[in-house]
């Protein structure tokens, strides 16, 4: 069983990043307004995430890492929505058979933090003879998940990796992308030992293109474009910020949320690209931040989690409502 556990989580969870991501959205879910991330070897030595959101009771404690724990199903008609979010209560519970993974939080109401260590699923002691059970600690309300030594257990995914900075340079381009998405949320991001404000360091702003400019630069900050459409037919809405004729990468940047959700969607970006080719010189490519609500029960339940792209239904018309859009309001901008 603890086989099965650990090959599974090693499908959920291929790189540091991954579980990064996770535990970016838990603390966004938590509602913090303040994210800390600190990473050594690429993640794969440590990945700590530091939050001030509502943090976890601790009665909760001794079941966080069984698998399908998860705060976030109201009622069963809420699985229909599983979609959402993509796998329920499964992050932690992956983490904790792949990892040495500790947590410590603390409510508002409590008075004091705690501390808890969890191995395979379970609370897990420190030492061989102490007790499981999470400690009380002095802490500040909110939560600091702590992941060392990634793939300890798993050899050969450990030997994947060629470089910790090629890691690290795509944890902070997840960072990147949920400190775009949630402009009101500090976001910082840096390797231990490097200097405070190294990495990403932004403070909250009520602003997603002030946001766009602390994280991209003034270059295409200076030159973006609201976007907005939505259709009640195919029940989406779509809102952004994309960039107009005169910004001109070597690249396209498209930081797409689906139901506040970063995720890859290779067909998508290229008819969004397609759009831009009448606008853009020869070769050139756009920047796009769109964030997608969709009626979650549109959006494919079924896809495997090593799949990191995403369905929904009626993904065609959508993408080519929202395309159309882009051409709508690039053709009325005075460049
Ligand atoms: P899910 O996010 O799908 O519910 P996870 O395994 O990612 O599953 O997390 C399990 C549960 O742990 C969440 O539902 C939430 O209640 C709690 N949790 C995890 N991270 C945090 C956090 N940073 N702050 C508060 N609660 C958290
Ligand atoms: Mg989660």
């Amino acid at each position: 069983q603890d086989v099965v556990n650990k090959i599974a989580a090693g499908e959920i969870i291929v790189a540091p990043v991954h579980a990064l991501k996770e535990l970016i959205e838990n603390a966004v879910d938590a509602g913090s307004t303040s994210l800390e991330v600190m990473i050594k070897e690429g993640g794969l030595k440590l990945l700590q995430i530091t939050d001030n959101g509502h943090g976890i009771d601790k009665e909760d404690l001794h079941i966080l890492c069984e698998r399908f724990t998860t705060s976030k199903l109201k009622a069963f008609e809420d699985l229909s929505s599983i979609g959402t979010y993509g796998f329920r209560g499964e992050a932690l519970a992956s983490i904790s058979h792949i990892a040495h993974l500790s947590v410590t939080t603390r409510t508002k109401e409590s008075s004091c933090a705690w501390r808890a260590l969890y191995a395979d699923g379970k609370l897990a002691s420190p030492k061989p003879g102490q007790t499981a059970e999470p400690k009380p600690i002095a802490g500040r309300p909110g939560t600091q998940i702590t992941v060392e030594d990634l793939f300890y257990n798993v050899p050969s995914r450990r030997r994947a990796f060629r470089s910790a900075s090629e890691e690290y340079a795509k944890i902070l381009d997840q960072v990147g992308r949920y400190a775009v998405h949630c402009s009101g949320v500090s976001f910082s991001c840096r390797k231990h030992g490097d200097a405070a404000g190294s990495g990403i360091s932004v403070a909250a702003t009520a602003n997603t293109v002030d946001r766009i400019r602390q994280i991209h630069g003034s270059a295409v900050a200076n030159e973006l474009v609201k976007l907005k459409a939505e259709n009640e037919r195919w029940g989406f809405k779509c809102e952004g910020w994309v960039s107009n004729a005169n910004y001109n990468a070597k690249r396209t940047t498209l930081l797409l949320f689906i139901n506040h959700r970063s995720v890859e969607a290779s067909a998508i970006k290229k008819a969004l690209e397609q759009t831009y080719t009448n606008f853009l010189p020869k070769g050139g490519h756009p920047f796009l931040y769109l964030s997608l609500e969709i009626e979650p029960q549109r959006v494919d339940v079924n896809v495997h989690p090593t799949k990191r792209e995403v369905h929904f239904l009626n993904e065609d018309e959508i993408v080519a409502i929202v395309c159309d859009e882009i051409r709508d309001t690039l053709s009325k901008v005075d460049t």
